[in-house]
This record gives structure tokens, C-alpha cells and sequence, in this order.
């Protein structure tokens, strides 16, 4: 089956600095790195390394093709991706030499996906197909209706936690992922638990603690694989690309957690996002 994944693209651009700047300071970057990151692009990414067959819907700038010639390189269908009148989207991040940093996220392009672009990539949208989306485009809410009414599973990450788009999405859903302070937000905001959500499946992921997953049967803790973490970012991301994953090859939903909470902590021993996303055979043979 094809996982359809509407979500942002946006280039990670690192600067090593001696310190975080202040208000009106300039300062010289000692070193400079640039990679593929933005929530969308680093599900599309998971997934496709843990074996799914998955097609990345949304935007870039004429500045992104080559992000999109990496998605390609990474396995994604990057037929669906367009390219708009607008600067792709970018996070700008400071990194001082104790490792804290400073992050200034531009939206661009990915504010600007067409639901023309969405409605052509779902026209080829087949039966038991998984669409799945997250926070940081201008057309999630939209998009995930679309799918529904196509009778397409919906899978959402709730991330960057945002009030109006979940519960515009929530109604939709077959899977929910959030990490415990978005399940927090969203429990100020509804007042539902995540025990309580009209969701037939959600996950509650609890960093170096795991995960909580609420179905059918009730709720089921699952401990986190011990390693030492170098770098968290992303870890949300390859979790729920990877369960995605998982549940589309037919996984049994403990497996697919589990076979994503070994990928995450993998991808915590690494420093960067979608570049070093590990591949099912890193998974499998991971020693913990
Ligand atoms: P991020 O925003 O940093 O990508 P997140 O807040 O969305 O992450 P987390 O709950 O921090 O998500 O982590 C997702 C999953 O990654 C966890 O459920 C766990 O399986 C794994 N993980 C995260 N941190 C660690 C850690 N220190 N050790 C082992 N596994 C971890």
C-alpha cells in the first residue's frame, strides 16, 4: 500500500556560534551545515527507510529542489511535491559551544500547498492506503477530510501543537501520536484525556520513558531502549514514521511500536534529522 504524507520540507541550516547572540549583536558562525529536516519531510523519510512505499505531498521554493532530489535519493515519490513562487521553507539554528541553541522556523512554501496539488496526488489514492499529516502546512485540516471521504486511513501528529487544527483533525483520525506536552495541550484544550479521544488508536510518546499506546484493549506502557542520547531532534519524527510504517506492512501495533521505539533511539545516538534517519536493517540489528 502507499503511504501518502502531506507535510513540510524545510532545510535544517546549522551555525556553530561561541555563544547564543543578543539583542543587536552580530556574529561570525565558526562553521556552517546545512541538511534535509521539517516534520514532514522527516516522517516521509522514516518511513520510507523502514520499507514503505510512500509519496511526500507539498512545497518547495525554486531554493528546494534539492531537497527534493534527496527525498528522491531517500525513496520518497516526489511526484506530488510543487514548486510554488515562494522561499522554501527553513529553520535557521544557532548552536552555542554547550550544545544550547536558538531556532528561527520560516514556514515559506509550505504555507502555500494547493488543495489542487492534494486533490491530484490523492485521485491516485487506493483502497487500504494510509495518509498521514502533521502541523506545519497550510493545508493538514483540509487535506486529512479529503482522505477520510476518499475512505483512506488518517494518521496525524499533533505536532506543532496547534489548538484549531486538532480538533479540526481530530474527528477524522484512525491514529493519534503525541509527545506527553501535546497530549497535556490538548487535554487544557478539550478536556478529554487521551483515554477519553474519539480515536481508535493513540500513542503518547514519553522520551527516555517510552511510549504509552491507548487502543481497543485498553492502555499498554512500552519502556524505552537505554542509550545515550547525543541529539533528540527527530526522534518524534522516526518514531511515528516508523509505526506508520509498521501498521501499513500489516504489523500488529506492539510490533510497530516497538520496531519505532528501537529507530528512535537509534536516531537519539545521532546528531541530525532526516539524513540520518537509520534503515530497517540498522533496526533490526541494533544491540540494546
Ligand atoms: P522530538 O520533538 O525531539 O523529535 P518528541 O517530543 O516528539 O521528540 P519524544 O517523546 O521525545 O518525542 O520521543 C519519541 C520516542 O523516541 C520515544 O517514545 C522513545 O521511544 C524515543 N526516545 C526519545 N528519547 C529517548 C531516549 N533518551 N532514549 C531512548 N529512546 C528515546
Amino acid at each position: 500500500m502507499t503511504i501518502w504524507n502531506l507535510g513540510s520540507i524545510n532545510a535544517d541550516l546549522v551555525y556553530d556560534v561561541p555563544h547564543l547572540p543578543g539583542p543587536g549583536e552580530t556574529l561570525a558562525a565558526s562553521g556552517m551545515s546545512r541538511g534535509l529536516g521539517g516534520k514532514g519531510a522527516n516522517m516521509s523519510v522514516a518511513a520510507a527507510r523502514a520499507g514503505g512505499r510512500v509519496a511526500h505531498v507539498g512545497a518547495v521554493g525554486a531554493d528546494g529542489q534539492w531537497m527534493v532530489q534527496r527525498l528522491l535519493e531517500y525513496g520518497v515519490d516526489t511526484r506530488f511535491i510543487g514548486e510554488v513562487d515562494a522561499v522554501s521553507g527553513h529553520a535557521i539554528i544557532a548552536v552555542d559551544t554547550s550544545g544550547e541553541n536558538l531556532i528561527i522556523i520560516h514556514g515559506g512554501a509550505n504555507r502555500a500547498i494547493s488543495m489542487d496539488l492534494v486533490g491530484r496526488a490523492l485521485a491516485q489514492a487506493e483502497a487500504g492506503d494510509l495518509f498521514v499529516t502533521q502541523n506545519e502546512t497550510n493545508a493538514q485540516a483540509e487535506a486529512a477530510r479529503m482522505a477520510r471521504d476518499l475512505g483512506l486511513r488518517v494518521a496525524y501528529a499533533a505536532a506543532p501543537f496547534d489548538r484549531d487544527e486538532v480538533q479540526a483533525v481530530l474527528p477524522l483520525l484512525d491514529l493519534l501520536v503525541l509527545n506527553e506536552v501535546e497530549a497535556q495541550q490538548l487535554e487544557a484544550a478539550t478536556g478529554l484525556a487521551p483515554d477519553a479521544l474519539p480515536v481508535a488508536d493513540v500513542i503518547v510518546t514519553l522520551g527516555a520513558r517510552g511510549c504509552r499506546w491507548y487502543g481497543a484493549e485498553g492502555a499498554r506502557d512500552f519502556p524505552a531502549f537505554k542509550v545515550t542520547p547525543v541529539d533528540t531532534t527527530g526522534a518524534g519524527d522516526t518514531f511515528t514514521g516508523y509505526v506508520i510504517a509498521g501498521i501499513d506492512r500489516g504489523l500488529p501495533m506492539p510490533q510497530a511500536i516497538a520496531q519505532a521505539m528501537r529507530a528512535a533511539a537509534i536516531m537519539v545516538t545521532r546528531h541530525g534529522t532526516a539524513d540520518v534517519i537509520p534503515d530497517l536493517k540498522d533496526v533490526q540489528e541494533a544491540q540494546f
